[in-house]
């Protein structure tokens, strides 16, 4: 039943985001509450900013606000 598997995570300190499989996270949370930032280990003001089924999913939206962006200019 867990539909939503992906999580869209984004580093305040380095503004970087990272996706992490949500099963991940769960198990992690056991050993340390915190998640740290992949670029910079020393890195804790971590934000959710989106929850996906899937990558392409995370893909699809950025893509999606592209085309608008484009659709714009064509106009
Ligand atoms: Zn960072």
């Amino acid at each position: 039943m867990d539909s939503k598997e992906y999580i869209v995570y984004k580093c305040l300190n380095c503004n970087r985001s990272f996706i992490l499989l949500a099963s991940e996270v769960s198990h992690s949370e056991n050993e340390s509450k915190y998640i740290t930032c992949p670029y910079h280990g020393t890195h804790r003001k971590i934000i959710v900013t989106g929850i996906y089924d899937s990558v392409k999913e995370c893909m699809r939206e950025r893509s999606y606000k592209r085309d608008k962006g484009k659709m714009k200019q064509i106009k």
